[in-house]
């Protein structure tokens, strides 16, 4: 199904449609915002067996993944509900008036997060439900007050537009202002650059390539008035191969591995793509353990053909640069629109000296580095770009031993794992999906847990208001029964 370009008139309707529900939907209340959350979810659920199979059609990925992201985009809808609803994400602070203070009164104030306004979000293609129109960004925009204009990804833009539906069908249920959600399509930059540009546009959301996350980062920044841009733009997720745990358990990383590396046709953003050990017969058996599995695996189609040419691009870049060895590949007929897995190898010197070696290749493409020793392991951890993730896989004597590569690593990432893989992020509030630049535009905020919440909210202090004019998280009584910093002290008690 094809659709049409937004023009620059329906565009500015969108955004002033949603200028005006801004100025209604920022005073609702959270219970409100919780229900609508609620709707979209439960509107999803009904919607399971008809856009499924669209999703099957538009994006190569099996029933059961869709399935499971769908699932998955349910409980992230409900789950930031129940987080918006607590308050916690608010941060509400209170220091109470001390009218007797000498030398000069202290006057009440009380400072919570007020949404920012209207939200432009770019879905990803890799997860059509979990990361697009009623994904993640959207959800964490709603929960904080803010209307939503989804640009559809146009490879996936029939499963965006269903999707669409039941948001406008959930947000009509529980009386939503019109314009609570807009649902844009466009296939090309210009209609994503003129809803950057618009004025009433006040945040981004976005998750894709580096180029593009970059590109509207910098436009947004051009803008008259500059706004933020919550780019996630993916990542090479170092794995560091430590000697003892090689050592004694090579046969079972070398599976954790295999499967990590072809999951969902290595489109994720967590994909490990940089395996580093230090060189010896130890390393040697995991490459060809490794090795064994990547030939086995049966190539599958990627998720469009924008996609594979630029696996097939990279890839070819990649094992054509000096000292690169491929080690296996799928044995597997691959057809241009399949990703056949893929294991390389390359010295410790080669990767030290060239920079297109720490380029994502994004599908199912790993690099073992061979390092010359622990000193060549610790100065590759010093040179990598901001990463979503590292991992150690590791001894407690090897973490013992190898403290200062802890110690490097942990300034590159925003999730550091010991003896697991990078694939697979779980919703929770204690999940952090992010990471330095060039991981993501922010390295203070998370794309994936209710405290992605917070990237669509500023602070604001009112100082010296009566009771009745405040809101209610802030209200004496604490109608809400919300958790506050009362005089420095964190209660939920009303305050005398
Ligand atoms: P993409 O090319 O970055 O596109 C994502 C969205 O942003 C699309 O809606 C695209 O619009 C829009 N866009 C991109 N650049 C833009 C610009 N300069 N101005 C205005 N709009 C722009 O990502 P993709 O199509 O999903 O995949 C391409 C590559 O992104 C992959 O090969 C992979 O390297 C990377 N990727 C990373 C992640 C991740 O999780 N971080 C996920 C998926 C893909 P149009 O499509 O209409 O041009």
């Amino acid at each position: 199904m094809t659709y049409n370009d937004a023009t620059q008139e329906e565009i500015t309707r969108a955004m002033e449609t949603a200028w005006s529900a801004f100025q209604v939907y920022r005073n609702f209340s959270l219970k409100q915002r919780a229900d609508f959350m609620r709707a979209i979810a439960e509107a999803l659920e009904a919607l399971k067996e008809t856009v499924v199979p669209v999703a099957m059609e538009e994006t190569s990925l099996p029933r059961e993944r869709l399935a499971g992201e769908l699932g998955r985009t349910v409980f992230q809808l409900r789950s930031y509900a129940a987080a918006a609803e607590k308050g916690e994400w608010l941060e509400a602070r209170i220091d109470t008036a001390v009218p007797d203070r000498t030398p000069a009164p202290k006057p009440d104030l009380r400072k919570m997060l007020v949404p920012l306004g209207p939200v432009v979000v770019f879905g990803a293609s890799n997860f059509p439900f979990a990361y697009s129109t009623a994904g993640g960004d959207t959800a964490c925009a709603l929960a904080a007050g803010c209307p939503v204009i989804v640009k559809a990804h146009p490879a996936h833009a029939h499963t965006s537009e269903l999707v669409a539906g039941a948001i406008l069908q959930a947000a009509e249920a529980t009386h939503m202002p019109p314009g609570i959600f807009n649902h844009i399509h466009g296939a090309g930059f210009e209609v994503g650059e003129m809803l950057v540009n618009h004025p009433h546009t006040k945040a981004v959301g976005f998750t894709g390539s580096q180029a593009g996350g970059k590109a509207l980062f910098d436009l947004a920044a051009k803008r008259k008035e500059p706004i933020p841009v919550f780019a996630e733009m993916g990542s090479i997720n170092p794995v560091f191969l430590l000697p003892g745990k090689l050592e004694k358990d090579a046969e079972t990383v070398a599976a954790q591995y295999a499967a990590s590396i072809t999951q969902g046709v290595g489109q994720f953003c967590t994909n490990p793509g940089l395996l580093i050990g230090i060189k010896g017969e130890t390393l040697n058996r995991f490459t060809e353990l490794l090795g064994k599995t990547i030939r086995e695996t049966t190539p599958a189609p990627m998720l469009h053909a924008g996609i594979a040419r630029a696996f097939h691009n990279h890839r070819s870049t990649a094992l054509a640069q000096l000292d690169v060895k491929m080690v296996a590949v799928s044995a597997h007929t691959a057809s241009e629109h399949e990703g056949a897995a893929t294991l390389a190898t390359a010295p410790g010197d080669a990767f030290l000296q060239n920079p297109v070696l720490h380029q994502e290749v994004f599908g199912p493409y790993s690099l073992v580095i061979q390092c010359r020793d622990a000193a060549q392991m610790l100065e590759v951890a010093r040179r990598l770009e901001g990463q979503l993730t590292h991992t150690l896989m590791a001894t407690e004597e090897d973490l013992h031993t190898h403290a200062d590569l802890l110690n490097e690593v942990r300034e590159h990432c925003g999730r550091l794992i010991i003896n697991g893989v990078p694939t697979g992020v779980e919703v929770a509030l204690a999940m952090h999906h992010g990471g330095p630049y060039p991981a993501t535009t922010d390295s203070r905020f998370t794309a994936v847990g209710a405290d992605g919440i917070k990237r669509f909210a500023r602070p604001l202090c009112l100082q010296n208001f009566p009771d009745g004019a405040l809101p209610d998280e802030l209200k004496n009584g604490n109608p809400l029964g919300i958790w506050r910093t009362v005089n420095n002290e964190l209660t939920r008690e009303a305050i005398a």
